[in-house]
């Protein structure tokens, strides 16, 4: 869909008395003056919440892609207006993390005063766009009464046993001075700085989200939500179903309370092989398993070393320390040390030699694996690189245990066990169920269901968040600081750098650090970490509605009656943490008794991207759309229409500046139109039956986001109004002024008085059709020429020969053909006509 092919403009001169400019800034103040936009969130009938994600108020100011996400959910929340509900669209700004610090520091200025007038920019802009924000629930994640309940949430999950503090391994930019998630490394590299990133081991604070991994793949199955990010949550919390085996380190023991034995007395102490687990989604391939590798990190690697490989252990183990988690699961080169240990595999008997490699990640799992490099891709490159024996277990058609493997063999389906013992023959099925209950029997395996989802590390080693409210005392240990004397205030401190040492800045400002312990009064410091950005959007949603509230994070009333959130709208960028991070905290919130409900988004879209003469947008390129000037340019309402215009709402599209005249086009045909649509006789019954059909269409394109074709049918319907020049009739521009209103708010309203109207047009009902005058009582019939078929028409059932005719000669294609006088007309209505010349 192109806007010139369903655009058909009639002179380029925006109309007598239309001042775009005028019209907006008259109806936005009136908007205010009168509350339009306020929901009535205690009696409003038919609630409907609609959310879209609250942007991270940059310096550079509001983003054309902000824009386009926030008019696609505008439009729709307007459009459940018309439709008879009571709409509440809050906003608000994500306004903590590294974003906002660093480009603080960049500038020399403190994010404390940054932020305030980054926000007062983007209300500005936002404002301008004509949205239906109901401002009076404005929040920001910075304000000390939201971020008081943000420590609220975290202390909800401390009570529950779900907040814990341990030391982990962490991705760390030297240059950035933080702790940088998975997703922020690429390539081994800073994704933000390109500084590349160390290993580090930090004490951090985290929850216990794994635990909630099963409910949270479940419940993905009764989600509204776009299909792309459903996959995207499934694959990210990635459940298998395996085994664990339990392989046995020969000749080393472990002693039972060791700490405690005497000297002389260890001959009676009760001692225990040493037990390596390893998960495995092939316990079928166990005969296979020709060594046993573990992270360079697992405790037991320097309890088994053998001395004369000791030294070589360690320095491998220091050099995979050194590495970075990205770099280890993606490297194409295969690494590894000999620890001089043997195993014992269960189902073989065998002796196998236990090996350590930075292939293997100590958060994966149990942090060892069972090799089977016969059926296994890295397997068999590492025990090609280090001669390690390659036994084949699995054959597949046509194959024996004697056919040799070039490479690893990982079919599944038609294939059966080979060189394993009295399973051999069954198939790759039946074999992962025997093996698991033979090796159950003896304490060896047991089925387990794994997760690639980690536990959320919420910890940051920053300045610019909400410090996490604990309290350490060296009696009675970590304490919870009491909900009523949150919050824990961010101290305005002048130096707010990060520095080398991994501490948050907060350690070094003494007269915070130093309190007094909230159970026995002692002497006591703060915890300096301060929480993820993620932790603050992971609850906004429920706020929005209670945000006038101090005294409670939501109302009990008000969340029973608007949520869970009825449509949310966002990026697909957050289509994993931001929308795993809310479910999960919903649902702690849930089974400690605070809400009712465990899902909070009812249905979720996700929209596109827009690029911009086919290129994507950048800084470094120069080539960002600025909305002010656009909107300064060309009104609000035809930016807003334009960006919906580009493409389909779920996909994104291009921005080309020329795409814009077209719409702007539109819009002045249609005030036009309505200022000079005569009411006196009847509306024309093709162009309402035209009308009805536009009404339906674009009601149902508009419930589903396809706003570009909704667009594209009303321009459509301006054709048939205005062809010829004709002059419409009010009853044929009425309900196109309703069917316009959620993309062009301001012109709608303003025309809505024109038509004599009082109250605002979102007040008015969306507009019904008429199912009887849908029916198309039209025929499409063939034009012969002399004999010759030459085109199509399509006319009223009933139309006249004369109408036929004049139909047949509006077609080029017909005409040119008619090269003399017309000496005949056969005609059959509804049929045939034929013109001889
Ligand atoms: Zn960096
Ligand atoms: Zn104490």
């Amino acid at each position: 869909m192109t806007e010139t092919a369903a655009t058909q403009p009639v002179g380029g001169e925006q109309p007598a008395g239309y001042d775009s400019a005028a019209v907006e800034r008259r109806w936005q103040a009136r908007w205010e003056a009168e509350a339009t936009n306020v929901a009535d969130l205690s009696d409003g009938p038919r609630p409907f919440y609609a959310l879209m994600m609250f942007p991270y108020p940059s310096a550079e100011g509001l983003h054309v892609g902000n824009l386009f996400a926030f008019t696609g959910n505008d439009i729709y929340g307007r459009f459940q207006r018309l439709k008879g509900h009571t709409v509440f669209e809050p906003l608000g700004y994500d306004a903590f993390g590294i974003h906002s610090e660093n480009f603080a520091i960049k500038v020399g200025v403190h994010p404390g005063e940054l932020i305030p007038r980054n926000i007062d920019n983007f209300r500005r802009q936002l404002k301008r766009a004509g949205l239906m924000v109901d401002w009076t629930h404005e929040l920001s994640t910075t304000d000390p009464s939201y971020y008081k309940w943000t420590q609220w949430v975290f202390l909800q999950l401390f009570k529950q046993g779900l907040a814990y503090k341990k030391r982990a391994a962490v991705n760390w930019c030297p240059f950035d001075k933080t702790v940088l998630a998975n997703e922020q490394v690429e390539h081994g590299l800073c994704e933000r700085c390109g500084t590349p990133v160390e290993q580090r081991f930090l004490e951090q604070w985290f929850f216990r989200i794994t635990d909630y991994a099963g409910r949270l793949l479940s419940n993905l199955d009764r989600l509204d939500w776009s299909e792309s990010t459903l996959t995207a949550q499934r694959n990210w919390i990635g459940k298998s179903e395996g085994a664990e085996i339990v392989f046995r380190v020969q000749d080393v023991m472990s002693f039972a309370g060791s700490a405690t034995v005497s000297a002389g007395m260890s001959g009676e102490v009760v001692s225990t092989p040493v037990e390596i687990r390893v998960f495995t989604t092939r316990p079928d391939t166990v005969f296979g398993a020709t060594y046993l590798v573990l992270a360079p990190e697992h405790p037991l690697v320097d309890q088994i070393a053998g001395d004369e490989q000791r030294a070589e252990v360690r320095a491998y183990v220091e050099r995979a320390a050194k590495q970075d988690v990205v770099t280890r699961k993606t490297s194409k080169e295969k690494t590894g040390a000999f620890t001089g240990a043997y195993a014992t595999n269960p189902a073989t008997g065998q002796p196998i030699p236990i090996w350590i490699a930075d292939y293997v990640l100590m958060e994966y799992g149990t942090g060892a694996i069972m090799a089977v490099p016969g059926h296994d891709e890295r397997d068999f490159e590492f025990a090609t690189e280090y001669d390690l024996p390659i036994v084949r277990v699995v054959a597949g058609e046509g194959e024996s245990a004697e056919t040799p493997l070039a490479q690893a063999f990982c079919e599944t389906t038609a294939c059966t066990l080979v060189n394993s013992g009295r399973f051999d023959g069954l198939t790759v099925d039946e074999a992962r169920t025997a093996i698991v209950t033979e090796l159950a029997v003896h304490h060896a395996a047991r089925p387990v269901m794994n997760y690639r989802l980690h536990d959320w590390c919420i910890s940051r080693q920053r300045y610019w968040g909400p410090p996490i409210p604990i309290v350490y005392c060296d009696a009675c240990g970590t304490v919870p600081v009491p909900e009523n004397q949150l919050p824990v205030l961010l101290p305005m401190i002048e130096d707010f750098r990060p520095d080398d040492s991994g501490v948050s800045p907060l350690a070094r400002h003494e007269e915070w650090y130093h309190t007094t312990c909230p159970q026995c009064g002692a002497a006591a410091r703060r915890e300096t970490d301060v929480s993820d950005t993620f932790l603050d959007s992971a609850w906004y949603f429920l706020r929005y509605p209670s945000s006038e509230r101090d005294d409670v994070p939501f109302d009990q009333a008000l969340t029973k009656k608007w949520l869970p959130v009825h449509s949310y709208i966002g990026g697909n960028e957050h289509a994993v943490l931001h929308l795993l991070y809310s479910r999960f905290i919903t649902m702690v919130l849930k089974d400690a008794g605070h809400i009712d409900f465990e899902e909070p988004f009812t249905r979720f879209r996700a929209h596109g991207l827009i690029v911009r003469e086919g290129a994507k947008m950048s800084k470094s390129k120069g080539n960002v759309v600025n909305p002010d000037q656009y909107i300064d340019q060309w009104g609000a309402d035809a930016f807003r229409t334009y960006l919906m215009f580009l493409g389909p709402f779920e996909e994104g599209g291009d921005f080309r500046d020329k795409g814009i005249s077209g719409v702007k086009r539109f819009l002045d045909r249609l005030w036009k139109s309505v200022h000079d649509a005569r009411r006196d006789g009847d509306a024309d019954v093709e162009v309402l039956r035209k009308l009805h059909q536009t009404i339906r269409k674009v009601g149902d394109d508009t419930a589903r986001l396809s706003y570009n074709t909704a667009i594209a049918a009303m321009m459509e319907y301006m054709n048939t109004l205005r062809a010829g020049e004709r002059t419409p009739h009010v009853d044929e521009v009425r309900a196109l002024v309703q069917l316009v209103s959620p993309f062009a708010p301001h012109i709608a309203e303003e025309l809505w008085s024109v038509l004599g109207e009082t109250r605002s047009i979102f007040d008015s009902g969306w507009p019904g059709y008429d199912e009887a005058l849908l029916a198309e009582d039209r025929v499409t019939m063939a034009v012969q020429v002399s004999g010759k078929t030459r085109g199509t028409i399509t006319v009223p059932k009933a139309a006249s020969q004369e109408e036929a005719v004049a139909a047949a000669m509006a077609e080029a294609n017909v005409a040119k053909f008619v090269t003399g006088e017309i000496r005949r007309v056969i005609f059959v209505p509804g049929r045939m006509l034929n013109l001889v010349v």
